[in-house]
């Protein structure tokens, strides 16, 4: 019997699996992966807050290149407003499997090649049946289970979390790893109805002149092709039609190709039912502007570790201690910042191009700072009295 089982050995699960190891908790981690953090499906992207936060140092083999801020591009591609914040664009496969390690420093168990296929709810515990690759399945008991399987969920949903997205709420991506490219180590980000639909183009800039290139779009979006309307969004399309447009990318070569879906919507409602915790991806806990779920899954990981060390050592494993400790925490930290950041997601999806070029033009640094901080009316009283029939789409966000 276990006192923790996790499923799936992300940024989250191994996070949460390093605080409940180190505080003396009885953990088991499964990865259905061969080996954690690879294959690579992200743009690899990360700020510095929640490693500072967790006191941590990230070692030089886990990321690529340091990067000095982020380049944002309206429609025209003239104007682009700089954000000047320091971050990583990681190296996944070495980043994951060193959060993995670091639990396994502290105790906990990781099996990789191990897929949680089921689990029962038995009275104090859960009893989860496991495969590993193609072998006969066994099973596995544990007093607490956690799952942190990122965008499938598929175990949550079987505990009775809502996991499953509408098109609307996610955005697919596409993305090509590419050499060369030349770059001033800041992070560029596209908009425009035509570039991206609902979504955006990122570069972000590697060491040796490599970039990670892709597009995410929103789900619900038709896409529009010579070939004519598919059902569906196409976001390879976009991503190839932004290459071909590109001066540098038209001839560069491509060393990794995936596609994915990104949660951007809200965070599902509850994050406990029982002793059962979800955390990370899978309860939907991702920034609904840009897609960046690393960090916040990091977070979740840590206070829903935290929350789990006091109830073992208190003895109260009951759903209302752990939702006080772990969802009310997470959301007294999340919850405003997040709802607002969907608001002005879902305004910027009503801009047309030319209404975007507009305020990318108007808009000043401290403005910019202040979206950022989720800040909105300052820039959006200045937007409305340059431009009154903003009025009908910003006030959203002022209201
Ligand atoms: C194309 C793309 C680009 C992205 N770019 C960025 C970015 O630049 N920056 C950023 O912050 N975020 C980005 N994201 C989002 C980011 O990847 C996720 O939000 C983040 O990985 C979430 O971490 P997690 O630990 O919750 O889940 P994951 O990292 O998805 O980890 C879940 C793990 O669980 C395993 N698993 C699932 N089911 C089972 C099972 N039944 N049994 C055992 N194991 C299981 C999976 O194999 C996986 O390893 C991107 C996502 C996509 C799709």
């Amino acid at each position: 019997m276990y006192d923790v089982a996790i499923v799936g050995a992300g940024p989250a699960g191994s996070t949460l699996a390093r605080i409940c190891a180190k505080n003396g908790l009885n953990v088991i981690m499964f990865e259905k992966k061969k080996e954690v953090g690879n294959p690579v499906r992200c743009g690899e992207a990360l700020g510095k807050v929640e490693l500072i936060n967790q006191n941590l140092e990230l070692p030089k083999e886990c990321y690529s290149l340091e990067v000095r801020g982020a380049k944002l591009y309206p429609p025209n591609k003239a104007n682009p407003l700089v954000i000047e914040e320091g971050g990583y664009v990681l190296e996944r496969k070495f980043f994951d499997k060193w959060l993995a390690e670091l639990a396994t420093k502290e105790g906990a168990k990781l099996k990789v090649y191990h897929k949680v296929e089921d689990v029962k709810v038995r009275k104090n515990h859960y009893t989860l049946n496991v495969k590993h690759g193609g072998r006969k399945a066994f099973e596995v008991d544990a007093k607490v289970v956690v799952s942190a399987e990122g965008m499938e969920a598929l175990i949550a949903r079987k505990l009775g979390f809502p996991t499953v997205h509408k098109p609307y709420d996610v955005d697919t991506c596409y993305e090509y790893e590419v050499i060369p490219y030349e770059h001033e180590e800041m992070i560029e980000l596209y908009f425009g109805n035509e570039i991206a639909p609902r979504g955006y183009v990122w570069i972000f800039p590697k060491k040796d002149k490599k970039a990670n290139v892709g597009v995410g779009v929103g789900g619900h979006i038709t896409t529009n092709t010579k070939r004519g309307n598919l059902k569906g969004a196409d976001p390879k399309y976009y991503l190839d039609k932004f290459m071909e447009e590109h001066e540098q990318l038209r001839n560069s070569s491509t060393l990794l190709d995936f596609g994915g879906v990104i949660s951007v919507g809200a965070p599902l409602k509850s994050f406990v039912k029982g002793r059962a915790l979800v955390i990370g991806t899978a309860a939907k806990q991702v920034d609904p502007i840009h897609g960046g779920g690393i960090a916040l899954a990091m977070q979740a990981g840590y206070i829903a570790g935290e929350a789990l060390v006091k109830a073992f050592k208190n003895k109260k494993l009951e759903e209302s201690f752990l939702k006080k400790e772990y969802e009310e925490k997470w959301k007294s930290i999340n919850s405003n910042k997040l709802q607002k950041r969907l608001v002005l997601r879902k305004v910027m999806e009503r801009l047309g191009d030319d209404d975007l070029n507009f305020i990318f033009k108007e808009l000043n640094k401290e403005e910019l700072h202040n979206i950022t901080k989720e800040n909105f009316a300052p820039a959006v009283k200045k937007l409305i009295m340059k431009r009154p029939s903003l009025i009908k789409v910003l006030s959203a966000l002022i209201s």
